[in-house]
């Protein structure tokens, strides 16, 4: 009895809610009984449970008061619940010879390892964090969000819990990808109506770490499977790790529904390097560098100077002393202050590379498989001239030239056709979502 009443309102709730609020709140829910005015529900985590409580429980109660039961209060308990879907058996798709060569990591970096990485005050926490995940024992915390400005680590650690893990769990899968990649992988299982697959890969590992997260806010579809994979896993009891440039609840476009989830576990933020753990990674590098290049050293005095002055990112710094160790070798002189001045003097400006028009018109056109000479050609047919214009619009948009400078790099062509096109991909946007995720990833390829 009380069990046909809640699925009559778990009913009338979905067309509320809408479809993926029920799947991922209402639809968990199980019904014990009603009594004594009570409902009483049984949500699989506390987490559901609470979001249930905070988002839906005046609409739930509205529901039970239309159809005269009298019930004031909902009660919730956690914990196991009878599988409505059965959960996929974790080795399942494993056993499927076709998946067996998807299941791969994005590769990994043999130099981002644990022993490679300097810890400081900035990062011992997120080090800390990362090397008890890495200990592949009892998942403490899920999922493990680190975050952080460029250049300060991210990547580096996720990729050390890899590398530990393979070693010390031979027997987890463990994936390790970029944001990027689980959109690509997506998009391509959505067009090869392969999506099955998709989610059973995705479900069956042990260990999932995705690179970057902020790069899938605002792709709905993505966010949306990204979601269902997350909550899989944690169901299952599978540890996750994550990164992003900022904080879950400040990632822009990012549901609120997934943020919250995301900081259901550990949250540590990686703080901008300060002047010790910068000189820190600077003599662990050189000390690495001045093996490969034989026996040039460093002096210490011109590290501290590098510390000091480049305090932007550590990839930067790590260029910074490339550069040095380059050149001295090449010019056989050993490193000195002068030598900085004269070699970084760039980098010391701290001006950013920016991209070129040609650029842009290489990589538009690669990525929606065209020729560059179509791009610049006089063809019209829409897929040349859709990809011509999407590559217009991102030269006016990255590039400082002006649109007649823009026309002549388009194979000579007028300034009012460039303004035309650059109107045409903004006007689209609105209400193309697929080209606005297009646009965005060629602004990443780009930017990289
Ligand atoms: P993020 O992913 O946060 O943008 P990365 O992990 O890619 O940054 O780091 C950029 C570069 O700086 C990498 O080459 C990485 O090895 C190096 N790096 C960053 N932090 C450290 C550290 N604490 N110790 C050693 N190297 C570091
Ligand atoms: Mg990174």
């Amino acid at each position: 009895m009380a069990a046909e009443t809640w699925a009559g309102i778990s009913d009338e709730l979905r067309r509320e809610v809408g479809d993926s609020n029920h799947k991922s709140w209402i639809e968990p829910l199980e019904c014990i009984e009603i009594r004594d005015e009570v409902l009483r529900l049984r949500a699989p985590s506390r987490f559901v449970g609470d979001w249930v409580k905070r988002n839906y429980h005046d609409q739930i109660l509205a529901h039970l008061n239309r159809s005269g039961l009298g019930v004031t209060r909902l009660d919730f308990e956690f914990g196991a619940i009878r599988a409505k879907t059965p959960i996929p058996a974790v080795d399942a798709p494993r056993t499927r010879a076709p998946q067996d060569d998807t299941l791969q990591s994005a590769p990994l970096d043999a130099k981002l390892c644990f022993d490679n990485f300097v810890v400081g005050k900035p990062n011992e926490l997120a080090h800390a964090a990362a090397r008890r995940v890495a200990e592949g024992g009892d998942v403490t915390f899920n999922p493990l969000f680190l975050y952080g400005g460029v250049g300060l680590g991210k990547t580096h650690l996720m990729q050390a819990i890899a590398w530990e893990l393979q070693d010390r769990r031979p027997d987890l899968q463990v994936l390790y990808l970029s944001a990027e990649q689980f959109m690509y992988r997506f998009v391509q299982a959505l067009r090869d109506r392969q999506i099955m697959d998709f989610k059973n890969l995705f479900r069956s590992v042990d260990v999932l770490m995705v690179d970057d997260v902020q790069f899938i806010a605002g792709k709905d579809s993505t966010q949306e499977e990204f979601f269902h994979t997350f909550n899989a896993l944690v169901d299952q009891n599978k540890q996750i790790v994550i990164s992003a440039d900022r904080a879950p609840g400040e990632i822009k476009d990012m549901e609120a529904r997934i943020s919250s989830r995301l900081q259901c576990g550990l949250v540590v933020d990686l703080h901008p390097t300060n002047y010790e753990l910068r000189l820190g990674i600077l003599q662990r590098k050189a000390a690495l560098f001045s093996q490969s290049y034989g026996s040039i050293v460093i002096d210490n005095g011109v590290l501290e100077f590098l510390a000091h002055r480049i305090a932007s990112n550590v990839r930067i710094l790590e260029g910074a002393l490339q550069r040095l160790f380059a050149f001295s070798s090449l010019i056989g002189q050993e490193i000195t202050l002068d030598m900085v001045q004269d070699c970084l003097s760039d980098i010391l400006r701290s001006s950013e590379r920016r991209v070129t028009v040609e650029e842009i018109q290489r990589k538009v056109a690669e990525y929606f498989n065209i020729r560059l000479s179509d791009m610049l050609g006089p063809k019209r047919t829409r897929t040349i001239a859709r990809p011509r214009q999407v590559a217009m619009f991102l030269s006016k948009e990255l590039t400082s030239r002006s649109l007649p400078e823009i026309g002549r790099r388009f194979g000579g062509r007028d300034h009012t056709t460039i303004l035309h096109g650059v109107r045409k991909v903004e006007e689209m946007r609105a209400s193309d979502s697929q080209l606005n995720e297009d646009i965005e990833l060629l602004r990443r390829l780009l930017a990289s």
